[in-house]
């Protein structure tokens, strides 16, 4: 195995102060599933968190929000069946977890629920090549899927920055977006077929027909983004593309943040799709190339005349800007995994974290502008920073960040979500391209659907009538933060 599950801190030495464990009867049941189960402190308090920041400055501390009553370890379907229908036997809450890599707490259990670990399963099932897609169990990382299908000559070209930390399900139960997204697509766009165990420990397979399946609803796209509260994902099917064979880099300097919007959008307007296509507001440029322009980086991979057209129409398109030295995309390649930035700041008091939203191209300026000010006129604020992550034919994601040193974090911290996803949504925006929504979010689920709403809650009833499924995620039952 070369990827696996990470924290963004370690919880302290010594002994850890935790109410009791699960009742010694669901225990038991849970031990005959053959499934792993494990009930020390130590690993409920792992099994507690995920990479929300807020939850960072607790477990420095050794302290835990919510704690789960028992860690269960599965590696088959069929035992995720089995501990699903004891969880509904003796009506204990559980929660999916991959990675822990989720930055929004939809991995952190509710107070006594089952921490159902899936990283248990593991197995890359088998590789068509004729049809370039892939069998793979829920739980495996990666690196380890990219290193089989590298052995066809495949990848599925999804790339998150947490790449090595996250797991299969956790991409498809987040709907996710890797950063090669233009060229690639987003986790969604990859789904050929799902197995699902729904909370009764009913196991259901969809799809796998072929690419497109014009037989009612996608059923399931309706797990893809559900975060763990629908039904617990074990398998999917996705589709691969050849390795690349050939690369291309450009840099360029915008002299305002808007230009370089412009820019992005005629090139993936003409059709052109470079795997990156990233612009980032001079308080970023500054950061990360030490540049007073706004900086552009553009990254394509594939085949060489697909590369090659697509360059041409970016140096057509960015004309008009200053071309900067190609050896920023190099940085930005050999960083772009980094993920030790944000831990450091909140033990040391700083209040930081980030936020994507996306929107069509005719909002984003304005949106741009409403979250910038909405957050940067909060007391004690210090930074907002932006940059544009993700690009389509119709509109962009965005990318916030923010940093704060306040007196009252908590209250800083959900001021600071408040006022944003408050703006996003009054201007008819999406108040997530990509992370989810977690616990952090749920509060805005309703404002956002609107009169989709109550159909995910109906679903959400017909699926997992008893609320056990994740509760406080998604704004489905249990308690949001
Ligand atoms: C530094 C950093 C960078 C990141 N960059 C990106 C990025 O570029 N793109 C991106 O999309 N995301 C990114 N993320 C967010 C996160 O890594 C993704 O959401 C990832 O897909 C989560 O996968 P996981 O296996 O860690 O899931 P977890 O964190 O374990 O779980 C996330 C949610 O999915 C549910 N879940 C997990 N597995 C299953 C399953 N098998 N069945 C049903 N539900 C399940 C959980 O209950 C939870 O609600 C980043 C996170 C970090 C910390």
């Amino acid at each position: 195995m070369t990827g696996g599950p990470t924290a963004p801190n370690p919880l302290p030495a010594g002994d850890l102060r935790a109410p009791p464990a699960a009742p010694a009867e669901l225990v038991a049941a849970l031990v005959a599933t053959g499934a792993a189960v494990d009930v020390t402190t130590r690993q409920r308090a792992e099994h507690a968190r995920d990479w929300w920041p807020r939850s960072i400055p607790l477990s420095a501390r050794g302290e835990v929000d919510q704690w789960p009553g028992v860690v269960v370890t599965v590696s088959s379907t069929e035992q995720v069946s089995a501990v699903l229908r004891v969880a509904s036997a003796h009506r204990v809450a559980v929660t999916a977890q991959g990675g822990r890599s989720g930055v929004l707490g939809g991995a952190v259990p509710s107070s006594g629920a089952v921490a159902l670990d899936l990283t248990g399963l593991r197995r890359v099932l088998g590789v068509d090549a004729a049809s370039h897609t892939v069998r793979v169990e829920a739980g495996v990382f990666g690196p380890d899927l990219d290193e089989s299908l590298a052995a066809h000559g495949l990848t599925v070209g999804h790339y998150p920055q947490s790449f090595a930390h996250s797991t299969v399900g956790g991409w498809i139960a987040c709907s996710g977006s890797g950063q090669f997204s233009n060229r690639y697509g987003s986790i969604i766009d990859m789904v050929r077929a799902l197995t699902v165990v729904l909370a009764s420990g009913e196991v259901l397979t969809l799809g796998g027909r072929g690419p497109h399946e014009a037989v009612g609803p996608s059923l399931t796209s309706l797990f893809v983004g559900s975060e763990g509260t629908l039904g617990v994902i074990t398998e999917a099917t996705l589709v691969a593309h050849d390795r690349p064979a050939s690369q291309g880099r450009r840099a360029y300097g915008f002299p305002t943040f808007d230009e370089g919007m412009a820019a992005c959008r005629r090139v993936v307007q003409r059709g052109a799709r470079p795997a990156v296509l990233r612009l980032y507001d001079t308080v970023e440029s500054e950061r990360h190339f030490q540049s007073s322009s706004c900086v552009l980086i553009v990254f394509d991979e594939g085949d060489g005349a697909l590369v090659e057209t697509t360059l041409a129409i970016v140096e057509e398109e960015c004309a008009r800007a200053g071309r900067l030295d190609d050896e920023l995309v190099t940085r930005w390649l050999d960083r772009r995994n980094d993920v030790t930035a944000l831990a450091p700041l909140w033990e040391r008091g700083y209040v930081v974290d980030t936020m994507e939203v996306s929107a069509p191209w005719s909002l984003l300026t304005q949106l741009r502008e409403a979250v910038t000010s909405a957050l940067g006129e909060l007391e004690e604020m210090s930074a907002v920073s932006l940059h544009q992550s993700h690009a389509y034919i119709d509109g962009a994601c965005l990318y916030f960040t923010f940093v704060g040193r306040p007196s009252d974090g908590e209250f800083f911290y959900r001021r600071a979500w408040d006022v944003a996803m408050s703006e996003v949504t009054k201007l008819g925006g999406a108040i997530s391209h990509h992370h989810g929504v977690g616990r952090a979010r749920a509060r805005f689920v309703d404002d956002s659907l609107g009169s989709g709403a109550g159909l995910l809650r109906a679903v959400k009833k017909l699926l997992d009538p008893d609320d056990l499924l994740n509760p406080g995620v998604l704004a489905l039952g249990g308690v949001p933060w």
